[in-house]
């Protein structure tokens, strides 16, 4: 079968045989079609869209290219459950739902991301704390597991890896933003994850990969089918993204944001409803609680109580942390220059355009501008103000940066003051969660 022929089959909108999606991922993972080739395939998919069958032929393809994790044998007593963001600005929810879902009985092995495009990553949050390995081998993944109840651990070669070559060759030719190749991309790495229950956090908004809803809920119906035709029962949540997520955006401030939360002293409102929210969904659905309002309050009874802190500093200390971070009070290092920032005018926070917010961080170096690039973990904005909250002089700053130099925080502070919208007339806040997606919706 010629690479050429398949892709000039797909360039004329034509539907792809399961035999010929599985000779395309072959030669993605062997190397047999190069970058030219692999690129060609994208950019017709792209344009041209997968058929749901056909959409479901390649994700179980992209999920053979590698190894499959099977708990079978693990003796774990819980569900194997995981929740995947698509990807925001300040979504720092893994690091909190992950350690709550184990402290409820579950069981989370989470393969997370590094930050891509504008959006943060779990995984470089996770590693700007001192002494984290992300990347652990399978005997050690099933010890903090059984440890913890929790592991939020980087894709490894052997996972997936169709994904990681055609991931990087899209990333680099403007073929991120279609459907099918998203729907592959994702539920590939999940599948072969091993897991019981996934859930999809679907960002929706200005910090999104989907900035709409239309566009939102054609990617949840993709990936809660794909999914759950593959065998793994799935649901999604579109939440919105037209805010930075809680009060801080960078690496080390959302770790230290995630640990005030887990430590019940400074709670932003939206951050812990869309993380108990999460929890409670995932709790019902995987069996662990009955009616969604058990599910609640379990879910706010182990993060009152601290059950949760204690399963985090439990994975963070397996996976060489700090055994005290859960005490510590100054438990990770900021970037020395910090300046707030703080509009002439005064005004109501009209509109973000969080994008622009995300790459500020990048800008700052807490994010890749180049793939492999190293990251300052010590940069981002804490202190972050939402719609609808009033700004300007004689009130609380915009949000505060910090940066690594004097020059970076001044440009980013022009950056982040161009990117709000103010209005001189009060602004109601934004829902929270707009909408929900079952495999039994019609
Ligand atoms: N996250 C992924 O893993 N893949 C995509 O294609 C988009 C977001």
């Amino acid at each position: 079968m010629l690479p050429q022929e398949i892709i000039r089959k797909k360039r004329d909108g034509a539907r792809l045989s399961a035999e010929e999606l599985r000779a395309v991922v072959h030669g993605i993972t062997r190397g047999a079609l190069g970058d030219a080739q692999v690129a060609a395939f994208a950019m017709a998919v792209f344009f041209r869209g997968m058929e749901d069958e056909e959409c479901r032929e390649f994700t179980l393809a992209m999920r053979d290219s590698g190894e499959r994790l099977d708990w079978s044998r693990a003796g774990f007593d819980g569900p194997i459950v995981d929740k995947h963001s698509t990807g925001g600005v300040g979504d720092k929810v893994s690091l909190i739902l992950a350690p709550l879902l184990a402290a409820c009985g579950a069981i989370v092995p989470m393969i997370a991301g590094r930050g891509l495009g504008h959006t943060g990553g779990t995984i470089d949050k996770l590693e700007a704390i001192p002494g984290v390995t992300t990347l652990q081998s399978p005997e050690k993944l099933r010890h903090i597991l059984r440890s913890a109840g929790c592991a939020i651990v980087s894709q490894s070669q052997a996972l997936a890896p169709a994904d990681r070559r055609l991931y990087a060759i899209r990333d680099v030719t403007a073929t991120v933003e279609s459907v099918p190749l998203i729907t592959a991309s994702i539920l590939s790495k999940k599948l072969a994850a091993g897991l019981q229950h996934l859930l999809i956090d679907l960002k929706v908004g200005s910090g999104a990969f989907a900035r709409d809803l239309e566009v939102g809920r054609l990617l949840a119906r993709s990936l809660v089918r794909v999914a759950t035709q593959a065998g793994l029962p799935s649901q999604a949540m579109l939440t919105d993204m037209n805010q930075v997520l809680g009060t801080s955006a960078g690496n080390a401030v959302e770790v230290l944001e995630a640990l005030e939360v887990l430590r019940g002293r400074n709670r932003e409102p939206r951050l812990t409803a869309l993380t108990l929210e999460l929890a409670s969904e995932l709790l019902t659905a995987s069996g662990l609680a009955e009616t969604h309002e058990d599910a609640m309050q379990r879910a706010r009874r182990v993060l009152d109580e601290g059950h949760a802190l204690e399963r985090f500093a439990e994975m963070i200390h397996a996976m060489g942390g700090p055994p005290d971070i859960a005490d510590d009070p100054d438990p990770l290092p900021l970037a020395p220059s910090r300046i707030p920032v703080i509009p002439a005018r005064a005004g109501y926070v009209r509109a973000i355009d969080t994008r622009r917010i995300g790459l500020t961080i990048t800008a700052l170096g807490g994010g890749r501008r180049m793939p492999g690039e190293r990251i300052d973990p010590g940069v981002g904005l804490a202190g972050m103000r939402g719609i609808g909250t009033r700004v300007g002089p004689g009130e609380p700053p915009l949000c505060w940066i910090f940066a690594r130099l004097e020059e970076s925080a001044h440009a980013a502070q022009l950056a982040i003051l161009d990117a709000v919208e103010l209005s001189e007339d009060p602004v109601a806040t934004p829902p929270l969660i707009l909408d929900r997606v079952r495999m039994d919706d019609p």
